[in-house]
């Protein structure tokens, strides 16, 4: 099973794909969190990202398909996996297409979240993550605060805003969004699995709720 969660930053991918992952046992891969993992590590990699990331931009197609090949070659992954912010590009897209049919398999499902423009910047300037790379728990400071301020509910570890959901950033990614990545919704649309879910304010509740309706396709 291939689950492709599309959707512009803040609209809850990572959220939803986290619910999907528990429910139907599948791994998540966010290409997102091993760039960050690997620029907390210092790899050379890491340096690369971080200096598109930094600018909001995404990192280059080479780079990031071919991260997803290798990842896809892990064993934990042959019996499934949740796409979290890949493909996000046209290019990447059909490379997943090839990736997938030399390994005999095809993506299953497409996700497509969407949230209003306001209702996005506001849920990225107040969104805070967990730093301690088991947990990554999001909050948003205004709608769904810790309970302790900086630190979180679930494991103690100290919150941290992400480096390009700060305003500089922001314009920059939901432009790339734009440009870039909401082609693929036409791309997928064309070979008939795309379903659309509206994801709005009440972030967490709402989560569940897709989350509960997408698990409701595989029953
Ligand atoms: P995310 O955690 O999915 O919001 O991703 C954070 C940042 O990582 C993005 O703004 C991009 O700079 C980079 N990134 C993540 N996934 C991709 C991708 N599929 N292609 C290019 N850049 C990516």
């Amino acid at each position: 099973m291939v689950i492709i969660m599309l959707g512009a930053p803040g609209t809850g991918k990572g959220t939803v794909a986290s619910i999907l992952t528990e429910k139907l046992g599948v791994p998540q891969v966010s290409t997102g969190d091993i760039f960050r993992a690997n620029i907390k590590e210092g790899t050379e990699l890491g340096k690369l990202a971080e200096s598109y990331m930094s600018q909001g931009k995404l990192v280059p197609d080479d780079v990031t398909i071919d991260l997803v090949r290798n990842r896809l070659k892990e064993d934990d992954v042959k019996n499934g996996i949740i796409l979290d912010g890949f493909p996000r590009t046209v290019l990447q897209a059909q490379e997943l297409d090839k990736m997938l049919e030399e390994q005999g398999r095809k993506v299953d499902l497409v996700i497509n979240l969407t949230t209003p423009r306001e209702e996005i910047f506001e849920r990225l300037v107040n969104r805070r993550v967990c730093s301690n790379s088991n947990c990554k728990t999001v909050y948003n400071i205004v709608l769904n605060p810790p309970k302790v301020e900086g630190i979180c509910d679930k494991c103690g570890g100290e919150l941290i805003q992400r480096k390009d959901d700060r305003k500089e950033t922001l314009e920059a990614r939901l432009e790339d969004y734009e440009k870039t990545t909401s082609p693929l919704v036409d791309y997928y649309e064309e070979k008939g699995n795309l379903r659309t879910e509206i994801v709005s304010k009440s972030a967490n509740r709402m989560g569940k709720d897709v989350a509960e309706d997408i698990i409701k396709l595989f029953n």
